[in-house]
């Protein structure tokens, strides 16, 4: 039986990897004052055709929707925030909790895509979002987070690009301005963006084709359209994020994805591994929590994949964790009385928190000591016959071949040494 195409099993040879990310990842969020929300992996499809927006490849194309055995139409988390959002308009967290709220998440994430390097049909995403305050000080927050999660992981080959969109009065303008320059060009443009021309005009920037590409790089900029609000929060965001010693380059072609955007938008790009290169996405998104039926809440956040993550940690040659080793092995060679022995004094020695193993499954010396070292056990004991009766054994340090004689009949001799 074969795993489906675009997924992937986390093997217990790489799950440190992913253990030491989302334990990172935590740790940063707590720093920063955000707290984790976890919700379901399905919700009714409304949640995202209204949260997501209906103009999005995310709806068009890749959604895992389906009809449950009640006829009702469920699809699988294609992004975080919509979630969080629909949770936290129904559980009044806006009244409920200290505001502005932040909190983050972890979560698998299901796109129907085709799959190739960095692109899958499950992935995962952490992501981070504020609540409840509409000031640039919130943005530049939010993008501190990321940037001290990405570098807590050792990396720093990393560009932050951002942008403005602007808000629905300064995007009227600018879209008429858009649709003046493509009319003319629209001949030239993949299908997918003649039909965006009239639908959501701007999502036209974001598209990977070349030849809409090579169009929309001389497109007016929304950055010159910006009405006075939306550019001073964008001044004040970059203020905020120098004061910091932030850089960043400001990118035009920038307004990512999805339909909820306002004001500012980001992404972290890694320039170690080609195409798919951003490894974090966000912005702030004013009307996402009014577009689910809340009170008008102006909020920022971002999303990461987890997966593009590890490339990118890959790709730089940066070690992510490394694989949990025992400090023990304990060896026990002859009888019943010898594995008993062997088997309580681990388990003492793990009351203790100690990682200590033993011989399970009852195999000859040769074939524990190979076993031993395979899982990398720091130090080793055999347990034998005379050791059993005597009460004293060798303690080996396998990195040094040392020998240390300690007692058998408490573990205070074995916890000395294993914790020297
Ligand atoms: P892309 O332009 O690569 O399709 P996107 O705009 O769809 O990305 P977002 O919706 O903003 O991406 O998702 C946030 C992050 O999740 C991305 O920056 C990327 O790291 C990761 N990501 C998105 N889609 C996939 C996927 N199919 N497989 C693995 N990771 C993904
Ligand atoms: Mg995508």
């Amino acid at each position: 039986m074969n795993i489906p195409k675009g997924t992937k099993d986390v093997l217990p040879q790489d799950s440190h990897k992913w253990q030491l990310i989302e334990n990172t990842a935590r740790f940063v969020a707590g720093v920063f004052g955000f707290k984790e929300i976890r919700t379901p992996t399905f919700e009714h499809t409304e949640v995202f055709l209204r949260g997501v927006g209906e103009t999005t490849d995310i709806v068009n194309k890749e959604m895992y929707t389906f009809l449950d055995k009640g006829d009702r139409s469920i699809t699988l988390k294609p992004e975080g925030t919509a979630g969080s959002a629909r949770s936290y308009i129904e559980n009044n967290l806006g009244e409920v909790l200290p505001k502005p709220l932040k909190m983050f998440y972890i979560t698998p994430v299901f796109r129907y895509e085709r799959p190739q390097a960095g692109r899958l049909r499950e992935h995962h995403q952490f992501g981070a979002e504020s609540y409840g305050s509409g000031s640039a000080y919130a943005d530049a927050e939010a993008i501190l987070l990321a940037k001290y999660f990405l570098e807590s992981l050792g990396i720093t080959a990393l560009e932050l690009n951002i942008n403005s969109i602007g808000c629905k009065s300064c995007r009227a303008e600018y879209n008429g301005a858009l649709k003046k320059y493509l009319e003319s060009r629209l001949a030239d443009m993949c299908a997918q963006c003649r039909e965006r021309f009239e639908k959501n005009p701007l999502r036209i920037l974001d598209c990977k084709n070349d030849s809409c590409k090579k169009i929309t790089a001389s497109a007016p900029q929304t950055l010159n359209f910006l009405c006075a609000d939306c550019g001073e929060h964008h001044k004040k965001l970059k203020t905020a994020l120098t004061a910091c010693g932030v850089k960043f380059l400001e990118n035009p072609s920038i307004v990512r994805g999805l339909d909820y955007y306002t004001r500012t938008v980001f992404e972290f790009i890694s320039t170690s591994i080609g195409a798919q290169g951003t490894v974090c996405g966000g912005g702030r998104y004013n009307h996402l929590i009014e577009s689910l039926g809340g009170k008008e809440t102006p909020a920022v956040g971002f999303g990461m994949g987890i997966e593009r993550l590890i490339m990118v940690l890959e790709s730089l040659n940066i070690p992510i964790g490394e694989e949990l080793k025992p400090d023990l092995y304990i060896a026990p060679l002859g009888g019943e009385k010898e594995y008993l022995k062997a088997f309580t004094l681990v388990k003492e020695l793990r009351d203790k928190g100690i990682s200590a193993e033993t011989d399970i499954a009852e195999r000859g010396l040769k074939a524990q000591m190979k076993f031993a070292d395979k899982i990398g056990a720091r130090f080793v004991i055999v347990l034998g016959e005379s050791e059993t009766l005597s009460g004293k054994a060798k303690i080996k340090d396998m990195q040094s071949g040392n020998e240390t004689e300690v007692s058998l009949k408490d573990i205070s001799g074995i916890l000395t040494v294993v914790n020297s």
